[in-house]
């Protein structure tokens, strides 16, 4: 049993809704036993998004755009994709009927002058509404037997509309009682991502980029032997190719380590997305819709020791923010005040880092969140400030996180000395440092102009350098 999962750009045009069903047809052939998920077309949910909040904002030319680019793009995609002309028929009726509901509902929003998360849910919800029953009947037509299902029927979740959380128990007995006699006989169900509704029927969705989420709740509801999300990049590579043209496909990957390069800026896959299918100890393998054959990386329960430093990640666009003062030694209070004061403002704090003489935390946020975080220090320190207990509360801009991830590090010494070596020799400046008790992540605070290279030697030294155990790699 597989659970197969499209993202957008797999079913982005004809031409890659061709791929998709390729791919579909050849698994079946390969296992009879198949559950896939798709995604809106690429472009789409942002297009229902933006409309709808442009509507709220009092413009209504956006969505009347939208619903002409809307119908022109599924129904381009129908027209090279379905020879019946019955099938192709149904599907431009049901294309017109969504158009139009999304024209009305904007045109609603555009007469409130309001959108509430729970409105919002019904329209970013619409384009997997769309692309579901096209993928069904491009399959169709090429003789795979396939019927396109609405998640909202069989996902139930609580209400946090924008970012649902599923309900596993009755969302299990839905998926087995409506999917099993389908797959059962031989029909492929073509779920839509993304959506899924209240115990009481309210659409809802499960956040951006969800429909990862909604595979993983298939294939965990149906124990699938695998969960396999097809995208356009081969796998989980050993560092992003646009800075390091020699990284590689990592053959494998613990969820602990896909969860650490997530964290820290890797496209990877959401970490709780990853849950049901970790609960479940479910493989998830990551695919190249437009390179079927090429190398994959597997996502798996074993934190396999095949190599010290699996991947490198970075995230650009950071604030290093500092608390420094003679005054803080030894005083109870000062960091639980700080992260209370930074939570308030909802800034995201990504890394911390305090010296054990205590003169100074400091801690990541985004950059864009900077001032207000320094606003909210200043104003909860007035009186430290006054009384110089705390001297200055800093902010160093324009840096970046580099994380180093393998579960690998963990217990081998000299990992930190490589590390530093290589930056030494490219004249990197580490300006604040971390590293979690689990030991599967370094993770360093440098200039973003020293982004670039410091990533390049790290993966020099880890990677390219022969005398050291590499990763299983693909290359
Ligand atoms: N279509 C949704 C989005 O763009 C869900 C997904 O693609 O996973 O966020
Ligand atoms: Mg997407």
């Amino acid at each position: 049993m597989l659970t197969l999962k499209f993202g957008g750009t797999s079913v982005g045009n004809a031409d890659a809704i061709a791929q998709t069903v390729a791919v579909i047809a050849k698994t079946k052939k390969q296992d009879p036993s198949v559950a896939v998920v798709t995604s809106a077309m690429s472009g789409v949910t942002d297009m229902l998004v933006n409309s709808a909040r442009a509507a709220a904002n009092g413009q209504q030319q956006p969505f009347l755009d939208a619903r002409d680019a809307l119908y022109e793009k599924h129904m381009q995609a129908a027209q090279a994709l379905i020879e019946d002309k019955k099938s192709l028929e149904q599907y431009e009726r049901h294309v017109e009927e969504l158009v139009r509901f999304f024209a009305r509902l904007c045109g609603s929003i555009h007469v409130l002058g309001e959108l509430t998360p729970r409105g919002l849910d019904v329209v970013s919800g619409l384009g997997e509404r769309l692309s579901a029953p096209l993928l069904a009947a491009a399959l169709q037509a090429q003789g795979v037997d396939a019927t396109w299902i609405d998640a909202t029927e069989i996902i139930v979740t609580d209400e946090q509309f924008g970012e649902a959380t599923p309900i596993i128990a009755p969302t299990c007995e839905r998926v087995q009682a409506r999917l099993k006699p389908l797959i059962a006989a031989g029909v492929i169900p073509i779920v839509t991502g993304f959506v899924g509704a209240t115990e009481s029927g309210v659409p809802t969705t499960l956040g951006r980029g969800g429909s990862d989420f909604s595979a993983a709740i298939l294939g965990a509801c149906l124990g699938a032997d695998e969960i396999q999300i097809w995208t356009d990049v081969n796998g989980i590579l050993t560092a992003d190719p646009r800075i390091v043209p020699e990284a590689r496909t990592l053959r494998q990957l613990s969820y602990n380590e896909a969860a650490e390069l997530a964290y820290f800026g890797a496209k990877v896959i959401h970490p709780k997305t990853m849950l049901p299918a970790v609960e479940r100890k479910i493989p998830i393998r990551i695919l190249n819709t437009f390179h079927p054959d090429g190398p994959s990386t597997v996502i798996t329960s074993e934190p396999q020791k095949n190599g010290l430093v699996k991947a490198i990640s970075a995230i650009r666009n950071l604030t290093l923010i500092n608390v420094e003062g003679r005054g803080m030694m030894g005083v109870p209070g000062i960091a639980a005040r700080t992260f209370r004061a930074v939570a308030d403002v909802k800034a995201n704090v990504l890394m911390i880092s305090q010296a054990s003489s205590e003169q100074s935390i400091c801690f990541v946020v985004p950059q864009n969140r900077s001032d207000l975080v320094q606003q909210a220090l200043k104003h909860e320190f007035e009186r430290e400030l006054s009384l110089h207990d705390i001297d200055r509360i800093y902010p160093v801009d324009d840096v970046a996180i580099i994380a180093v991830v393998g579960a690998g590090m963990r217990g081998t010494p000299g990992i930190a000395g490589r590390l530093f070596s290589a930056l030494g020799e490219v004249h990197v400046n580490v300006i604040a440092l971390a590293q979690g008790s689990s030991e599967s992540n370094i993770s360093m605070v440098v200039d973003r102009q020293d982004l670039e290279s410091a990533v390049r030697a790290i993966h020099q030294a880890f990677f390219q350098n022969t005398r050291i155990p590499t990763p299983q790699l693909v290359s």
